[in-house]
């Protein structure tokens, strides 16, 4: 009898094949999953919001060193903490079992953890099958000279790279140990290849407000999407986030003097809101976190490369996933985890940047979490 795949995430596997596969001369055994036998059901946490997106960071290490997210001398965490790319890539699968749409994988810096290929070739195969819509990368862009093309052989179509400044000293500045050239090198190998880029800017305040339009000029004309961030109050860095944060209001009021801004319901899955710009035809975000919160709508969590489960970017709730990835080779355990930590999914963060609140809403970097 001829067995049919299904391309209905729900339908997506409980049987498995195990499978060799050959990846940038490593042999990965992974699990392949088949697509015949009766879904699971989707993970949907107590606010009705199905969870559908997951943001993996794989590495809390990173080649820079940005001053609003990391202080100069960070502690990492020790290499035996992680999780293999076996066990990642088996937690990612666990995910697409119970309705996990799309994958980003982040960091820290993604494309500075050793082999990190495998993982991007072992996901492909739910790519194919149909049971992910997307796997997508945020990276700083240094390493994507190398990696761009095996990238989109991997099936990955989009990628976020970081960059708040055109500027190459400025860059250095709040990079600490960045070099622009390499990671313009890195755009043009990705636009080679195929990958549609999105440039995420954090807006900082006195740094990269008055360069805002020539970015949007210089994106647009590479035929490249740009979005700008608020700073968030992760993590203790050199410095207060106050003399940072910079409202996006008050950017895309600047803005306006400059450009047409014209309503777009373009959505990506991921929290930016998005404007087309009538002067340049280009896409523009804008991800306000602190003036304009759309954690309604939040269908995602971060997994660290630790496999700790965050429910929620701006809470210290979270989930060990370690120990019941660890505990059994069958994902029941790792499931009840999964929906114990679901059920706890709070309504939203509470971000405050302002003169009097001195901690950070959360102790923990963004490199740790993953953007
Ligand atoms: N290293 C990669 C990169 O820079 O794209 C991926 C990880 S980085 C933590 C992901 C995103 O988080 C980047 O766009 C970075 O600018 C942003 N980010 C880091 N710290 C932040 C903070 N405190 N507030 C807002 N965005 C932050
Ligand atoms: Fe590294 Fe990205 Fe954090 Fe910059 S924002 S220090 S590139 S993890």
């Amino acid at each position: 009898m001829r067995v049919v795949p299904s391309v209905n995430p729900l339908a997506f596997p409980l049987k498995r094949e195990a499978r060799e596969s050959n990846v940038s001369g490593m042999i990965l055994r992974s699990d392949i999953q088949t697509a015949d036998i009766k879904a699971q059901a989707p993970l949907v946490d107590p606010f009705g919001r199905a969870i559908s997106y997951i943001r993996v960071s794989v590495t809390d290490r990173c080649d820079f060193r940005c001053v609003y997210c990391m202080s100069e001398d960070m502690n990492f965490l020790p290499k035996r903490d992680l999780l293999t790319l076996e066990e990642l890539d088996r937690l990612c699968s666990a995910f697409v079992e119970r309705g996990t749409r799309k994958i980003r994988i982040t960091g820290g810096e993604p494309l500075v953890r050793r082999d990190i290929m495998t993982l991007f070739r072992s996901l492909s195969r739910h790519l194919q099958a149909g049971a992910l819509e997307e796997v997508t990368v945020t990276t700083n862009g240094s390493q994507l000279a190398r990696f761009a093309q095996e990238l989109a052989d991997c099936g990955v179509r989009r990628i976020n790279v970081s960059m708040d400044t055109l500027d190459p000293d400025k860059f250095r500045a709040i990079t600490r140990w960045g070099d622009l050239s390499r990671v313009m090198q890195g755009l043009d190998a990705a636009q080679a290849a195929g990958l549609s880029i999105k440039i995420n800017a954090v807006a900082l305040k006195g740094f990269n407000e008055a360069e805002a339009p020539k970015m949007i000029e210089w994106a647009h004309g590479r035929g490249m999407d740009i979005t700008f961030i608020e700073v968030m109050p992760l993590g203790e860095i050199d410095g207060a986030r106050i003399d940072q944060y910079l409202p996006l209001s008050q950017l895309r009021a600047q803005l306006l003097d400059r450009f047409t801004l014209e309503d777009s319901d373009y959505q990506t899955g991921g929290p930016a809101r998005y404007v087309r710009v009538k002067e340049t035809g280009g896409r523009l975000g804008f991800i306000t976190p602190l003036t304009h919160n759309f954690c309604e709508g939040c269908n995602r969590v971060r997994v660290t490369c630790t496999g700790t489960l965050y429910m929620c970017l701006g809470q210290e709730d979270a989930a060990d996933l370690r120990g019941p990835l660890r505990a059994s080779e069958s994902n029941e355990v790792l499931f009840r985890a999964m929906e114990e930590a679901i059920a706890r999914k709070p309504k939203g963060h509470d971000f405050v940047i302002d003169r009097v609140t001195r901690t950070p809403a959360v102790g923990r970097h963004m490199s740790v979490t993953g953007g």
